[in-house]
């Protein structure tokens, strides 16, 4: 197989352009925070824009960094994206658009945030209206594309919230930037108590693009299709993690049911469990992955 071609500023003119996308909470604005001081410690003219704000899952988030000998504008037109990074799914597919036609890489996480008002009823198996492509679909549309499930794999290495330093070690195999700057940055950005996870799933993301490039069998790169699931009071797990929680208190104000409190240290609690339908509302809706519902027996294929 012929190596693909690494991005280099010094060989074009024009400037390389990346767009990270994403929804609330995911770590985008990182991302891109960690390509654009990369860039500057290289000595290259960079500019970042990005729209975010939306303190709740569902909200998009969207990063454009453009870097090169000079840059005027900030912002990327539609067709000229050399690199799309998607933490979301669904989001993914959104921007692709903005791909170059002859040469954009894709590589996205097939991590799903379906958000709240994609659930257009609380009835049994009811449709979500959230996109049903999957990787073989997008497959011929783009020059190169990866789906690699980087939220399991950065779970599995124990910090779900590495998944956007996993894509960061995707993203570095398209560029010719030095591998141990990465590292440098990263470590200097992220929470000093997560800098060896976070080292770890960057390498595991390169690797897995790297072998994947050579047709090597990689894990991680499953989609499975995406269930609801049936809604029941005896099933439903719901599960806090405490440390995760800023108190916002977005999930008490949005459940349905009225079942969920701050206590007196500011963090959430399920006050009274035997009205909790399981609807994923809090879930969704929290910013910090501070809830999850574990209430599947039987899931209902869509
Ligand atoms: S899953 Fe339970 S606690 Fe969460 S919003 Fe729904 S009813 Fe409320
Ligand atoms: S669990 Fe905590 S952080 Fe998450 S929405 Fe509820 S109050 Fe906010």
């Amino acid at each position: 197989m012929t190596e693909p071609k690494k991005l280099d500023p010094k060989d074009i003119t024009e400037p390389i352009n990346i767009l990270i996308v994403g929804v609330g909470g995911q770590g985008v604005i990182m991302v891109s925070k960690v390509l654009a001081q990369i860039c500057q410690n290289l000595g290259y003219q960079v500019k970042q824009s990005e729209v975010h704000g939306m303190a709740k899952r569902g909200g998009v988030v969207f990063s454009h960094v453009r870097f090169g000998t000079q840059v005027w504008s900030p912002t990327i037109p539609v067709g000229k994206v050399d690199v799309l990074i998607a933490l979301e799914w669904a989001e993914g597919l959104r921007w692709m658009n903005y791909l170059r036609p002859d040469s954009g890489v894709f590589i996205a996480d097939t991590k799903r945030i379906v958000p709240p008002f994609a659930c257009r009823s609380r009835v049994l198996g009811a449709d979500i209206g959230y996109s049903k492509d999957t990787p073989a679909d997008i497959r011929e549309k783009v020059a190169e594309a990866f789906a690699l499930d980087a939220t399991e794999m950065a779970t599995k290495a124990g910090n779900e919230r590495a998944a956007n330093t996993l894509l960061l070690g995707a993203l570095s195999t398209t560029l010719t930037f030095p591998t141990e700057e990465w590292r440098n940055v990263i470590a200097k950005m992220v929470p000093p108590k997560t800098i060896d996870v976070n080292l770890a799933v960057f390498d595991q993301g390169r690797n897995w693009i790297e072998r994947s490039r050579h047709g090597e069998p990689v894990e991680g790169g499953a989609f499975v299709p995406l269930v609801q699931p049936e809604v029941s009071r005896e099933r439903t797990e719901l599960v806090i993690t405490p440390e995760w929680c800023k108190g916002c208190d977005i999930c008490v104000k949005m459940c349905p049911e009225h079942c969920l409190i701050l206590n007196k240290d500011q963090i959430v609690e399920l006050a009274e469990p035997e009205k909790c339908t399981g609807c994923h509302i809090c879930e969704w809706l929290c910013p910090d992955f501070a809830i999850s519902l574990n209430p599947i027996t039987q899931e209902v294929s869509l």
